[in-house]
């Protein structure tokens, strides 16, 4: 049983529609996939349906944008009820966030002699109302600015680079408690990796699991060294919490983390579950 708990669609920054995700993940091997598009729920319904044709399960996954201390980091919530309004507000509210920032973000391209046409960003944004940087990038390289999104982040996209703008995101906590609100069950992405090491500390990760507020944590990441795994895998057995791989698949974006490179047990699997039917969750 293969099970990779997050992946991405072009109903944010992916490059595979659901559908097409759902064809990948099974010329893969994968059993179960979780849908976790950033701030976005609308690739669901066609995953699931493209999932009970093609023998894949799709749980759905919303990757939330959290902030803690003004550090950025994200959380992935699973099995939230489709029809909870207080969530659906929230994660629209990060959307506008979103929006709002692409015009300032269009004028400092253009002082920096990277002007990005409106409609040639519109097309790398398609129909995904979750427009984020790598939209951007996906222009940069079509206007031959950079070579790929690698090069788009390092040099300018990235939170301390000249194209940066801040946006709203939900502060973690209130995030916590609309998943659990909402039937669903809240695991932290990536914690240490890129920038959210110092924002997610050994003892606060901890103290958010044994409140329960948080049930599990992302180990087995593509931007998390051997060591970081260990250490996380330690700290994770230690304060109880269930331990989740993934691939944080984005398609051709980013080839270097394949669908199902990392995975979740079917053990974990089962906990993340068990706690969704407690709290009346959908699975
Ligand atoms: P945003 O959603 O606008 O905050 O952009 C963050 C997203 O950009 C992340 O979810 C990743 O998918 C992507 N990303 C961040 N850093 C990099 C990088 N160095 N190379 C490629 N993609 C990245
Ligand atoms: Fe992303
Ligand atoms: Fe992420
Ligand atoms: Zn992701």
């Amino acid at each position: 049983m293969k099970i990779d708990l997050h992946v991405h669609t072009t109903v944010s920054d992916g490059t595979d529609s659901p559908a097409e995700l759902v064809t990948a993940a099974a010329a893969a091997g994968l059993d179960v996939i979780g849908l976790c598009d950033h701030d976005a729920t609308d690739g669901w319904e066609a995953a699931l349906t493209a999932g009970e044709a093609a023998g894949v399960r799709v749980l759905r996954g919303i990757e939330i944008s959290c902030q803690v201390r003004g550090n950025s980091v994200h959380l992935l919530a699973y099995g939230c009820r489709p029809d909870d309004q207080a969530l659906a507000d929230e994660l629209a509210r990060n959307r506008a966030g979103r929006a709002e920032r692409v015009p300032t973000m269009l004028a400092r391209l253009a002082e920096h002699h990277m002007p990005i046409p409106e409609d040639v960003l519109a097309r790398h944004v398609g129909d995904s109302p979750s427009v984020g940087r790598p939209h951007f990038a996906d222009a940069m390289v079509e206007l031959g600015y950079v070579a790929d999104r690698g090069e788009a982040f390092a040099k300018w996209l990235a939170d301390d680079k000249p194209i940066y703008v801040a946006r709203y995101s939900t502060p973690l906590e209130h995030g916590l408690d609309l998943v659990r609100a909402a039937g669903g069950a809240a695991v932290i992405a990536h914690p240490w990796g890129r920038i959210s090491r110092e924002a997610l500390p050994p003892r606060y990760l901890g103290a958010l699991v044994a409140s329960r507020q948080l049930d599990g944590i992302e180990v087995d990441h593509q931007d998390h060294d051997a060591a970081t795994r260990e250490e996380l895998r330690a700290l994770a057995d230690f304060v109880g919490a269930v331990i989740t791989g993934s691939s944080d698949y984005h398609g051709i974006g980013k080839l270097d983390h394949p669908l199902g490179c990392n995975t979740t047990t079917p053990e974990a699997l089962v906990k993340l579950e068990r706690r969704v039917q407690a709290r009346g969750g959908v699975l």
